[in-house]
């Protein structure tokens, strides 16, 4: 079993004399910036003046500075934009104030693994990256329990970056939850391997061919979304609370003889060497090189597929449907 650390094994005081800015006030921004804050770390947000998220932190009490001058200032600098835009603030804004003995860090590997980064050789570097969304992060801080988190040291300048970085990560609520330790490769190429074979692109694409199945079969379009999308939450929930057997102690006993000899015929060889492909992109740089010039040509086939993506039938049916449930708006 891979070691996880909790809040005993992490040392609060060894940020407390050291300001840290966060800068992006975004999903993990918001999250990071207000649990740091209530844990009495001393934190600054740092955003481009104009940023819609100025008036948010300061509503919520935070002090917001602009990103050069958050830096300057700041002896840790935890980087939350977007990975496609991290890069050019991090040329003009941070990289000239990182003076030797800051720490640079980072809530995923991306840009450190894929060189689009590349900080002086007297900072350390460590990554805390949540394995949830910003809102859990915060939602769940507050109701004083955490996210669990993984922390990486890419460069340790100092002797004592895994202490900061897990010290970080106490801050954040992450070690009540238990931390546990990567390297930044490992990080990125399991993150990016997860969300496009599996969480995101994997999911999205098996919710969709089910719905279309059905409503080219002619069945409605309401039924193919209960059965096809909806669903999948009760199921993932029980998933989670208890594993695959759990969730198999709850379905019908038909639906489990279903799943034991069916399922192995959606995912068969061939989508299985698809995903061996898809890593082999990811482990050679090919796809940081594809999202790289996507974003420097302007996005326009992320925007493409965006546009192309939210007119699908499966997002009118729920739109519509979503409308009609009460019980689901309350969440
Ligand atoms: P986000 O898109 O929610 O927020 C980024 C914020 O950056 C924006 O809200 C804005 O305040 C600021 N911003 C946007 N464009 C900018 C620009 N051009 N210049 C300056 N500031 C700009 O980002 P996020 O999802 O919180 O991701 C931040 C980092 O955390 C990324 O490295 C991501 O991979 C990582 N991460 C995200 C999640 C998640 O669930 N969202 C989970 C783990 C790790
Ligand atoms: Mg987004
Ligand atoms: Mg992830
Ligand atoms: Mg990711
Ligand atoms: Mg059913
Ligand atoms: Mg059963």
């Amino acid at each position: 079993m891979a070691r996880m650390y909790y809040d005993t094994d992490a040392d609060l005081s060894l940020l407390q004399s050291k300001p840290i800015t966060i800068i992006g006030y975004g999903s993990q921004g918001h999250a990071h910036a207000l649990n740091l804050r209530d844990s009495g770390l001393p934190v600054t947000v740092g955003l481009y003046p104009g940023s819609k998220s100025v008036a948010k932190a300061e509503a919520a009490g935070l002090r917001v500075l602009p990103v050069a001058e958050a830096a300057a200032q700041a002896e840790l600098i935890m980087v939350l934009l977007p990975d496609e835009v991290q890069k050019a603030v991090y040329l003009q804004e941070i990289q000239p104030h990182l003076h030797p003995g800051k720490i640079l860090a980072f809530a995923h590997g991306f840009n450190i693994h894929f060189a689009q980064v590349v900080p002086p050789p007297e900072v350390d570097v460590v990554m805390v990256a949540p394995k949830g969304p910003g809102h859990l992060v915060r939602r769940t801080y507050v109701q004083g329990q955490g996210v669990p988190c993984l922390f990486a040291v890419y460069q340790n300048a100092s002797g004592q970056a895994r202490e900061r970085a897990m010290s970080y990560a106490k801050g954040i609520g992450g070690t009540r939850a238990g931390i546990l330790e990567t390297s930044f490769r490992e990080e990125t190429e399991t993150d990016l391997f997860g969300e496009q074979a599996v969480l995101c692109g994997g999911l999205t694409a098996l919710i969709k061919a089910g719905f279309e199945t059905l409503v080219q079969a002619g069945y409605q379009p309401e039924l193919a979304y209960f059965e096809c999308l909806h669903e999948v939450k009760l199921i993932v929930d029980l998933i989670v609370e208890g594993g695959l057997s759990r969730m198999r102690d709850s379905i019908s006993n038909t639906a489990e003889y279903g799943d034991y000899t069916r399922g192995p015929r959606i995912i068969d060889e061939q989508v299985r060497a698809e995903m061996g492909k898809i890593l082999t992109e990811i482990q050679t740089g090919q796809f940081a090189r594809e999202f790289v010039l996507e974003n420097q040509a302007g996005k326009p086939g992320f925007t493409a597929m965006r546009r192309r993506e939210a007119a699908h039938s499966i997002e009118e049916v729920g739109r519509d449907l979503r409308a009609m449930f009460s019980w689901l708006k309350s969440e």
